[in-house]
């Protein structure tokens, strides 16, 4: 221990030895402000050895000595002689020190003491309180029985409650009746000294609005480590919470529209979603061809609730005369939003007493009315209401339910479009049926009297060759081959009335297929003076099938080729066969067919697009009915052409012998 005595001015020496003994620090100056005494603990809050003080002045010393209110107070106690304290901070050490001045005989006498740590406490319970009351995140803490012990400016704004009238009260206050056993497991686990980090649920508050929170609880331990309670963070995240199910709804309310074109039913399924995610009740209403309100569907959260629901509806049914409310958005086309349901909005939207009585027991808290247009004209609507879940609609809420209608506008557009299309095209089958009917009753009308013309001209025909006037005989000759001519169109008129209504009957049997060939072409060959027809190579075979309409397609093929070469003199038929199948072809050299158009030369009521064919009477009927013929005899018909140059029209068809089949 240095022992030093210091020189005043009196020549009386101050026994400062006592502070020795100190764990402060302690420093004698003089009046001229020189250190006189330093004990130890002082030298070392100086961070100096006490020769390098001794004899000099603070200033000399330390360069900082006049800026601080350490110079200012020794200052002061040296002039006047009164004590005096201060807490300042040192920033060369970076601590807090207690100067305590008072007068000493030879001058002033300071006793420092470093206060960092009770000053950093302050700070840091200041700082901490700071965040808690600017903080956006309720920050509440209660004690082991739930009671709520502190409650920040932020839990005020959130819930409601100001700090005074719910400190004291159990936490259970903000908790919903259905979530009160929440409470008893978070108690149970803070017990434990567990921590709970952002648990996602739903607190209420004063006004009985419900909010989506993340709560975040911590044990308070007392010195000891024992948990005497709970602070809680809890953040609001109703707005990101409602935002998310609402897109969610609203994607689940689009598929549901997309799926169906039943748009009734898609409205009932998207009322349905509508409690699930944002409604405690939803209705579609629709207007109906006589300006009235009908109601198409109303879903409530509460099952039982719905038969009331719609009784309530039908009890007192909106209609349009009224000024606000569903009639008012169906008028106008722009949606009604009552964020917040007062009992003065109740009572201007009754109609009557009881009508308000009844508004009020249904607790209404929030509603969104929003319009379905058709051809941007109201139609109907969609009505969101909250009540027991007291959630408050917002303005994103309003969004999401106009995009909703929006989309649902859209589809009922579809679906009255898909109605329209669906009855136009039912019509359209209708008259076509008809007109094959008719068809099919005229050409069987025709077929009669044109089958009694052709035997009185046959009869006339051989009486006149009997008579030997060949010349008459020639003009019946002549008349018979129109009348042929006649009577292949009824029969292709008539086969095809046939084929669209499904009732082509074939009349199959055992025949020669040359001998079909000779007959057709002996029966054609009359009708022209001008064109050979010429046939090459034989089937020999013995085919299965209508003989009848084989023949029909062969005189098809060849008629054609008379008519689409009228200056050629020559149609080939080339026939031949292996043990399967007969190959049968028809060449002209006529006119030919593009190519374009080969693709669709069988299609029905098809004409080639071109002079050379328009100029040609015919009906586009005979090669649809022949390929229909030759299919369903189990064959395939092709055409193979060459514009200028001619074409070929081909059939093949299976040959099925005796033995190999019972048909
Ligand atoms: P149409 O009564 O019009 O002749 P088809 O069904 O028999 O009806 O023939 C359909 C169309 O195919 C004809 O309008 C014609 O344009 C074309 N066509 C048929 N056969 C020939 C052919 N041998 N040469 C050129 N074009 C043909």
């Amino acid at each position: 221990m240095t022992k030093l005595k210091a020189n005043t001015k009196e020549g009386v020496r101050t026994d400062f030895s006592l502070f020795d003994r100190f764990i402060d620090g302690f420093y004698a100056f003089d009046r001229n402000w020189r250190y006189i005494y330093i004990n130890k603990p002082g030298a070392r809050l100086a961070q100096k050895s006490v020769t390098e003080l001794l004899g000099k002045r603070p200033q000399d010393v330390f360069s900082d000595a006049h800026a601080l209110a350490f110079g200012e107070t020794l200052k002061k106690v040296m002039t006047d002689g009164k004590p005096r304290s201060i807490e300042a901070y040192y920033p060369r050490y970076k601590k807090w020190y207690e100067d305590i001045f008072f007068p000493i005989r030879e001058g002033v006498g300071l006793l420092a003491r470093d206060v960092s740590r009770r000053k950093n406490a302050e700070d840091d319970q200041l700082r901490l309180s700071a965040i808690v009351s600017s903080s956006d995140d309720a920050i509440i803490s209660k004690n082991l029985d739930g009671i709520i012990t502190s409650w920040n400016r932020a839990a005020q704004k959130m819930f409601g409650y100001t700090a005074e009238e719910i400190i004291g009260k159990s936490i259970r206050t903000i908790i919903p009746p259905e979530l009160q056993k929440e409470e008893d497991i978070i108690l149970a686990k803070l017990r434990k000294g567990k921590r709970i980090e952002h648990y996602q649920t739903v607190r209420i508050t004063k006004s009985g609005e419900r909010k989506y929170v993340s709560l975040t609880i911590s044990p308070m331990r007392s010195k000891a480590g024992n948990v005497f309670g709970a602070s809680k963070i809890i953040r609001d995240i109703t707005k990101e919470k409602r935002n998310e199910e609402n897109l969610k709804f609203l994607a689940e309310a689009s598929k549901e529209l997309s799926v169906s074109l039943d748009f009734k039913k898609s409205l009932h399924n998207i009322a349905k979603l509508a409690i699930s995610h944002i409604a405690d009740w939803c209705t579609v209403e629709m207007l109906d061809g006589n300006e009235k309100i009908n109601l198409v569907t109303v879903t409530h959260k509460n099952q039982k609730m719905i038969k009331w629901a719609v009784k309530l509806w039908k009890d007192n049914p909106p209609t349009m005369r009224e000024r606000a409310g569903v009639a008012n958005v169906l008028r106008t086309g722009i949606s009604e939003f009552y964020p917040h349901i007062t009992d003065e909005i109740l009572a201007r939207g009754a109609r009557n007493a009881n009508h308000l009585a009844l508004l009020r027991k249904l607790q209404l808290k929030s509603v969104i009315i929003a319009p379905i247009k058709v051809r941007k004209k109201a139609v109907g609507v969609i009505v969101f209401i909250s009540s027991v879940s007291g959630n408050l609609y917002t303005k994103s809420d309003l969004s999401m339910a106009e995009e909703l209608a929006r989309r649902a506008s859209l589809a009922l557009e579809n679906a009255k479009l898909y109605q329209d299309m669906q009855k136009e095209l039912m019509l359209r089958k209708k008259l076509e049926r008809q007109k094959d009917e008719f068809v099919g009753i005229a050409s069987h009308e025709l077929k009669t009297p044109v089958t009694s013309l052709k035997a009185f001209a046959q009869v006339l025909q051989n009486r006149f060759a009997k008579a030997g006037d060949e010349r008459s005989a020639l003009l019946l000759r002549k008349m018979d081959a129109q009348i042929n001519k006649l009577n292949n169109l009824i029969q292709d008129l008539l086969d095809i009335s046939k084929i669209e209504a499904g009732m082509l009957e074939f009349h199959n049997g055992y025949f020669h297929f040359d001998e079909l060939i000779d007959e057709v072409i002996e029966e054609i060959q009359r009708t022209t003076d001008k064109h050979t027809i010429k046939r090459k190579g034989r089937a020999k075979k013995i085919i299965y099938g209508d003989r009848e309409r084989i023949g029909q397609v062969i005189t098809n093929f060849l008629t054609n080729a008379i008519k689409y070469s009228p200056h050629a003199d020559t149609i080939d038929i080339i026939v031949s066969s292996d043990s399967k199948e007969v190959v049968l072809c028809v060449q002209d050299y006529g006119v030919g067919i593009p190519t374009e158009s080969l693709s669709y030369i069988f299609d029905r009521f098809y004409r080639v697009p071109a002079k050379t064919h328009e100029s040609v009477p015919g009906m586009g009927i005979g090669l649809y009915v022949s390929s229909e013929f030759i299919k369903r005899q189990g064959g395939t018909i092709w055409a193979e052409s060459e514009v200028g140059k001619g074409s070929r029209f081909c059939f093949r068809l299976p040959v099925k012998n005796k033995q190999s089949t019972n048909q």
